[in-house]
Formats: C-alpha cells, structure tokens, sequence
C-alpha cells in the first residue's frame, strides 16, 4: 500500500472548490442554485468529463450521480480512489435510487455520504460544508508529512512515493512520464560567500520559481535533497519536456540572484538533467523510480560537465 497522497491545497480561506456531475441539466442546475453563491462550482455531465475535472481543477468535494448513460458514477468514484491525484476528494453520491444494497456499494467504492434526490438545499450544503471541513483537516496533515519546511514544495518523502505511483500510471494508461532533476549551480560556494541566511532565501526563492514554471496541477516539485529539486511531470513529449527545462531556468535566470562566487555568470542558475520514462511494452515491467532516477542524475551529471546552466535529456533505459 501506499500512502495518500495529497496535492498541496491552497490557502484554507479559499471558497471551497465543488464539482457536481449529473447527466441531467435540471439535477445540476438545482445543486448550482444551492452552492454558487459561496463556493467555486465546476460542472460535468458525464463521467469521462467528471474524471477530467477532478484531476485538472482539484475540487475539495464531489457530488456523483449514480445513475448516468456511459460511465456511470460508481466507476467514476473507483476511477477517482484510484488515482493519486484525486483519491483524497471525498465524494457524495446523489441518487434517487434508496437501495440499501446500492448505497452499500457505493460506500465500499469510497464514497463518504449519499444524499437523495430530489435533493433538498439546506441538507445537502449542511454535509457538503462538514466533508469540505473534514477534507481540509486532512490537507494540513498530509501537507505537514509531505511538505519541506523550508521551501514550501513536497519534500523526499513525497517524491518517492508520488514517482512510484505516477510510473504505475504510465504503465496502467500508457503515457510518458519526466523526471526533471535540477541542482543550483555552485549552491557551496553561494553559501560560503553570501551566508546561510542568503542561502535559504535562494533556495526559497528557486523553489517558488521550478513551481511557477509548472503549468499543471498535476505536475509535482519536490525538494530532492540540499540545493536539488526534483519536477515530476506526467503526459510529456520531448520537445514537452524540453520546454519545461527552458522554462524553469527561465524563471531562476529571471530571479536575478546575485552570485559573487559562480564559475558560471554573475548570478545564480541551475544545472537540469531530465530522463523520459516510455510506456514498456505490453507485458514488460514498469520501470523502477530508482531507474529513472538514476537516469535523471546521470544527465545532470552531464549537463554539469557540459559547464552547467544548461540542460541535458534522455530516455531511461535507453542507456
Ligand atoms: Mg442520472
């Protein structure tokens, strides 16, 4: 088993994020009247959709239809508890059916409450508002286990289990994964010059730009190690995952920081290795997160010894 796995929620004052699915407009329109006043709503009307907008908008609640043509919502709920990126949203089914065996299976699936239609407004916003609650508490934890305190991205912890899982997801739906690797070039001698006080600032402030120079939810930054972050950043083309290298020196080159002591300009940049894992052939075994990691720092070697500032790519286990 593995543990769940959260993406770091915005700030707690923040409306809360509902997605409603209904494959009937009249159902989702009745539910819209009853929250757009004080949350952020999102909208499906199926289950592919549903699916797409968890993972894209990160909603802190979902409220599933049961009954829809097509994906209906107990697969949809499955689909949600299995992926990472969306496990830890509690979901409430809305139903008309009262089958005691049906409410049985969608508990069992994940699901947190069930609500009957037709729905009624005061009820239906007094559970959505303790599962916000409750969903929320459990953000702070998990942020608290999976956050590096001094920069504020996931920590080690984090990465190795987040990397394992999206390498099953790779497998699983058969897309391509890439793991970025990036070091703050001469980061010893930033210190020795400049202080520790200055150290930790800069790598606050690196860490704030790799994020920002992300361009999905589900992309992941990790704090690697000492000056080291790791970018875990799933469905990646090359010339994808070359864009994002360029991007995040980018984004450090553009902080400015000044750096009295590098070999390599007069402020401070980054050194990137980034390995590509492939889908394996059917059959084949998922590649190892210690295989592609291994690549990763391997091509950050490279690019270091290539006179750093700059990045190199590849393909794991393509030697
Ligand atoms: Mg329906």
């Amino acid at each position: 088993m593995t543990a769940r796995l959260p993406h770091v929620p915005p700030a707690a004052a923040a409306r809360p994020k509902l997605l409603i699915v209904d494959d009937q407009p009249v159902n989702l329109q009745a539910l819209y009247h009853a929250f757009s006043s004080d949350h952020q709503v999102f909208m499906a009307t199926s289950g592919e959709q549903a699916l797409a907008l968890a993972r894209d908008r990160q909603p802190d609640l979902v409220l599933l239809d049961v009954v829809m043509p097509g994906m209906d919502g107990h697969e949809v709920c499955r689909r949600l508890k299995a992926d990472p990126a969306t496990q830890d949203i509690p979901v409430i089914f809305v139903t008309a059916q009262d089958d005691p065996e049906d409410e049985t299976r969608g508990l069992e699936l994940g699901a947190v409450d069930f609500i009957a239609k037709p729905i009624n407004p005061a009820i239906v916003r007094a559970r959505a508002r303790t599962h916000v609650t409750l969903k929320r508490q459990g953000d702070l934890l998990r942020q608290m286990v999976f956050v590096d305190g001094l920069t504020g991205v996931h920590n080690r912890r984090f990465l190795d289990e987040h990397l394992a899982d999206e390498l099953q997801r790779c497998v699983r739906e058969g897309r391509d994964l890439a793991l970025v690797l990036l070091d703050v070039d001469f980061f010893k001698r930033f210190n020795d010059r400049h202080g520790h006080q200055a150290g930790d600032d800069c790598l606050r402030q690196v860490a704030a730009a790799v994020k920002g120079a992300m361009r999905r939810p589900t992309d992941v930054v990790a704090r690697y190690g000492g000056e080291e972050f790791a970018c875990v950043v799933p469905d990646v083309d090359e010339s994808g995952a070359l864009a994002l290298a360029f991007r995040i020196s980018e984004a450090v080159r553009t902080l400015a920081i000044p750096h009295g002591d590098s070999g390599v300009g007069d402020h401070v940049s980054v050194s990137l290795g980034v390995a590509r894992a492939l889908p394996p052939a059917p059959g084949a075994a998922a590649l190892p997160p210690s295989a592609l990691i291994e690549a990763a720092d391997r091509l950050l070697y490279r690019a270091k010894a290539a006179g750093r500032a700059q990045a190199a790519i590849g393909v794991a286990g393509a030697g």
